[in-house]
């Protein structure tokens, strides 16, 4: 009884976690954007669109695409699962969503995937098929998905002093479970950050990516609701946020399968990240 109420209770702090934040701390809109500020260091291949830091090397943040570049969305998905949820997994629950991919391949649309390590070293081989295929983009979810803010639905909370640890674990993780270039793009757990948590970041390169489309399929049971939330809230340039695990967002294949015909029908091209961020450069 008090295990599965303490399940219940970790689970709801997850799920508000999931149902993200859009109150999360902004510091302010993304700084305007510019090319690529380092150089690749493989010349083979070439270097996604990031923007460009804030004042004193900030992590810039993006939220969505331009407005007035066309009717582009981008679908992503956060394939979650927290440091301490082995023995879950280990004991049969779902924190994958094989069903959600290849509907996603099925339908021809272009996604990001924000990963965290620990689910990569859950489920290489997904990792790795995800990471290998153009089709889809590998961005970086944390390794523990522990918050970088104090106060985050109940979230473990990383200390300044680890927080470029996390990204850093994170693409080893990715890298080791075999997606040979994951994205220069970061999602804070939750969606919460602040100040403190875009400074810590700063060496690391990203670009920390939020969306300005919560679909709400976090622990949704009435997939339809989902849908029209998603379809009432995409204009031009949005990014959409879903999630790829199954046990805590089960509707969100039937989701996509509603949205990506309807979207289509009124005009709209599915993108990736990487592309939304390259047309906010005016690089494309
Ligand atoms: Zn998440």
């Amino acid at each position: 009884m008090i295990a599965s109420l303490r399940r219940l209770t970790a689970l709801c702090a997850l799920g508000a976690a999931l149902a993200a934040c859009g109150t999360a701390g902004n510091p302010g809109p993304a700084r305007p954007a510019h090319a690529n500020p380092a150089p690749s260091a493989s010349p083979s291949v070439s270097r996604p669109p990031t923007l460009a830091p804030g004042p004193g090397g900030l992590t810039p943040v993006f939220e969505h695409g331009p407005r007035d570049l066309g009717k582009t969305v981008a679908l992503t998905f956060d394939a979650d699962m927290t440091a301490d949820e082995g023995p879950r997994a280990a004991s049969g629950e779902h924190f994958d969503n094989p069903d959600l991919i290849a509907t996603l391949r099925l339908l021809k649309v272009p996604a990001t995937v924000f990963m965290t390590g620990r689910w990569a070293e859950q489920y290489p081989a997904q990792a790795r098929s995800l990471g290998r295929d153009p089709q889809f983009e590998v961005a970086n979810h944390s390794y523990s998905h522990y918050a970088f803010t104090g106060d985050c639905y109940g979230l473990p909370t990383v200390g300044p002093a680890g927080m470029r640890k996390e990204v850093e674990r994170a693409y080893a993780s990715l890298r080791t479970a075999g997606v040979p270039h994951p994205l220069p793009y970061f999602r804070f757990p939750g969606g919460c950050y602040d100040r403190q948590a875009l400074r810590a970041l700063g060496a690391t390169g990203v670009t920390a990516v939020q969306w300005d489309v919560v679909s709400g399929d976090a622990f949704a049971t009435d997939a339809d609701a989902v849908v029209q939330q998603v379809l009432d809230g995409v204009k031009p340039g949005s990014v959409v946020v879903m999630h790829c695990t199954r046990s805590a967002a089960p509707t969100t294949a039937r989701v996509v399968r509603a949205v990506v015909p309807e979207l289509r029908r009124q005009g709209y091209r599915f993108v990736k990240v990487s592309e939304l961020i390259g047309g906010t450069n005016g690089h494309r």
